[in-house]
């Protein structure tokens, strides 16, 4: 969804409220193919604060499903966006925190702000690495790839990691000098 900010920009002060849904939209973070939608739809204020510079707020909550990172089961997760931030239109430059430090963005081109880029981007500083089904999780066996939250499985699991082997060989060389 495109928001156009020629008519906020025509004057200080102007203020513009838009309501958004964000639904089905792909993503990739990481390795991993989100689709990520808005729980409900929101608003999204646009001021022009000074000649130039927009204040984009509002406040959103980010639904997505993501694999859990032991038994790969696929997790429903919630994630609460907050925006705030200023924007230098022209420039295409973000200020961060009311400091002089500026960042540079991607979803505003030519006088229009592609929400789902801004989504994106706030969703992106706050997402987990990797989530887990439960704290618990048992995983899945390295073996047979049996889920061993819904059942088990007779492979041994003390199997060395073959990285590992490398390190036993040393260490039977090691005693052998001894
Ligand atoms: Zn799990
Ligand atoms: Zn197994």
């Amino acid at each position: 969804m495109n928001i156009n900010l020629s008519d906020v920009l025509s004057s200080v002060g102007n203020s513009m409220d838009t309501e958004v849904n964000v639904s089905a939209l792909e993503a990739e973070y990481f390795s991993e193919k989100l689709k990520v939608s808005s729980k409900a739809p929101f608003i999204l204020n646009v001021a022009c604060v000074s000649k130039g510079v927009i204040e984009i707020t509002g406040e959103a909550v980010i639904k997505t499903v993501r694999p859990c990172g032991r038994c790969l089961t696929d997790v429903d997760c919630e994630y609460p966006v907050s925006i705030k931030c200023r924007v230098d239109v022209s420039k295409k430059e973000l200020y961060i925190d009311d400091t002089s430090e500026t960042d540079e963005i991607s979803y505003i081109e030519d006088c229009t702000l592609d929400v789902d880029g801004l989504i994106l981007d706030e969703l992106f500083t706050r997402l987990p690495m990797s989530v887990l089904c439960k704290e618990d999780c048992k995983g899945i066996c390295k073996v047979c790839g049996t889920n061993l939250n819904k059942s088990s499985c007779d492979c041994d699991q003390t199997v060395p990691d073959p990285r590992m082997a490398v390190f036993s060989d040393i260490f039977k060389d090691f005693n052998k000098e001894v």
